[in-house]
């Protein structure tokens, strides 16, 4: 149950409850086509338990997931649809854009003019004493 008391629906289709079209099964992720793509070939790789955040997984959950990534990567270049380019995409909490709350990676086909954009203000260059700065912070807390 999500915290809402609703059924989530990623842990409903991994456990073959709700309709979805997959693409591969194993035992920690699970992976299926999205019903609303951005273009056609839209997967969603989901790990099989229920984890709101990518932080929360455990490491060879964390890992099948990229690795089963890199597969849907592999057979959207095989042909099968139109694809020039492939891109990875999780969105990770609501401000960045999460609406279900059970981690998942979007790998989606991208090709000249499909209309996909990320917005954002990619105008700055910050000096070096401040990009060391701020990483030398996030290194004193990484694992
Ligand atoms: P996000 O905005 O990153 O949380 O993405 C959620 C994604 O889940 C959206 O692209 C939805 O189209 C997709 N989605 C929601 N419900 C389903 C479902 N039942 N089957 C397949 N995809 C779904
Ligand atoms: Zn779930």
């Amino acid at each position: 149950m999500t915290r809402h008391g609703h059924e989530c629906v990623f842990c409903r289709i991994a456990r073959g409850e709700a309709e979805a079209s997959l693409v591969h099964g194993d035992d920690l992720v699970t992976a299926f086509l999205d019903i609303n793509p951005v273009t056609p070939g839209h997967v969603l790789v989901v790990p099989r338990r229920h984890v709101a955040s990518l932080g929360e997984l455990e490491d060879p959950e964390a890992a099948r997931l990229m690795l089963v990534g890199r597969f849907v990567l592999g057979a959207l270049r095989g042909g099968a649809v139109r694809c020039e380019g492939v891109n990875l995409f999780l969105a990770d909490g609501e401000a960045a854009g999460q609406e279900v709350s059970h981690v998942h990676l979007h790998v989606f086909p991208r090709f000249a003019g499909d209309g996909f954009a990320l917005h954002g203000d990619w105008s700055r260059f910050p000096p070096r004493a401040e990009l060391d700065a701020l990483a030398a912070r996030l290194r004193a807390t990484l694992p």
